[in-house]
């Protein structure tokens, strides 16, 4: 049957983060001490508040289909975040990864390029691709956005450039006067800016966080998306949507009509219950975030170069000097999980090898303990 698979799903690769969530399950069964450092999800539960809602939600048997766009009550919601939205600007998606497919599909005519500067999360180019579409890789300096770069990599096929800021997998926060930039040049080369919103919470040392929505010479051609997964750790609910202007919008629910209809109806009731809550709690569970950025931080710069991040929860540090002759980061992820138990990700599957990608929100025992491995092991 392998001959009968199309050509378009034989150039696409799985998911290199979500692979590792059956693969450390597998390795816990066989009673391994795995510390899973790989997959990106906060360590803290999911809010009662948010769990009250959904368990009422379903009480009320609020289980059928519903709006395809997302709940009203919902859209309603979160268009009130952003100045000048309404409902008609949001779509609510099965995450902000299924977020991201919908636009590349709606967006992206054959051969269409859209920017990615790179390293970047693993799921931008293949969705890209998946569309149709040609993902343009441009380097970063330092994990922050090569302007110059970007600027030389449009051509009159670039169709949109991406910005993911609160980086996965730097934690790089972009500042402002860089996404000016970006903004004009979407502007005076009439391209779309996809931003990739997921980690917009996650901004530390009391930076303040910058939205691409925040420029109005930009929202008519600018999509955001954004998550309950990381802000509301609610991951598996599977809830994230997109901030659109009004025909993308309409566009990417037409898509979603033929592709999962409407995100579970008992989950979105969790969503409209996550955004009416305190955010005194949330705050609560940033500072402990900041204090684990500032734990790992220290553990790794003590054995690797390590850029300091300012968002999300990763660490990227530049292994290269620990790599053993022809080994790739790859090669060292396998060999400090063969020998450690401790599962990283490694920088090739985000477009920069000689570096991987290690998740701070975990317990602080298990930080401690996953470095203590890896330092005896180097
Ligand atoms: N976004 C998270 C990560 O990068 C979750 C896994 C995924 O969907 O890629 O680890």
């Amino acid at each position: 049957m392998k001959s009968k698979l199309s050509s378009r799903i034989q150039t696409v690769e799985g998911s290199k983060t979500a692979r590792f969530i059956p693969l450390l399950e597998t390795l816990k069964r066989q009673g391994l001490p795995v510390i899973s450092l790989a997959i990106g999800e906060p360590v803290f539960d999911t809010p009662v508040p948010v769990i009250d809602a959904t368990k009422q939600a379903l009480d009320r048997q609020e289980t059928r289909y519903g709006d395809m766009a997302g709940l009203m009550a919902l859209r309603i919601a979160l268009a009130a975040r952003f100045d000048g939205c309404g409902p008609e600007n949001i779509v609510v998606c099965n995450g902000s990864k299924q977020a991201l497919y919908t636009i590349f599909q709606s967006l992206c005519n054959p051969g269409d390029q859209v920017i990615i500067p790179v390293p970047c999360w693993v799921s931008f180019a293949e969705q890209v691709k998946l569309a149709g579409g040609e993902p343009v890789f441009v380097n970063t300096e330092d994990h922050q956005l090569d302007l110059k770069g970007i600027e030389a990599a449009v051509t009159a096929k670039t169709k949109a450039i991406l910005i993911n800021s609160p980086n996965n997998p730097t934690g790089a926060v972009y500042p402002r006067q860089d996404l000016e930039r970006v903004a004009r040049l979407a502007v005076d080369h009439d391209l779309v800016v996809i931003a990739d919103e997921a980690y917009d919470f996650f901004v530390y040392d009391k930076l303040p966080y910058f939205s691409l929505y925040s420029l109005e010479v930009l929202r008519d051609r600018l999509i955001i998306t954004r998550s309950f997964s990381k802000h509301y750790s609610m991951t598996g609910f599977r809830v994230g949507y997109a901030v659109a202007p009004p025909a993308v919008a309409a566009a990417m629910v037409r898509f979603q009509s033929h592709l999962t209809g409407n995100v579970c109806t008992f989950a979105q009731h969790g969503a409209v219950a996550a955004i009416g809550m305190d955010e005194r709690l949330l705050a609560r569970r940033r500072e402990e975030l900041q204090q684990k950025r500032d734990l790992a931080f220290d553990l790794v710069a003590a054995m690797f170069p390590c850029i300091r991040p300012q968002g999300a929860f990763y660490l990227f540090p530049d292994i290269s000097a620990h790599l053993h002759r022809g080994e790739t980061s790859a090669d060292f992820a396998g060999r400090i999980l063969e020998k450690t138990g401790v599962a990283i990700v490694p920088g090739d599957d985000f477009g920069m090898d000689g570096h991987v990608r290690i998740c701070f929100a975990a317990p602080d025992d298990q930080l401690r303990e996953a470095f203590k491995r890896i330092r005896e092991v180097l």
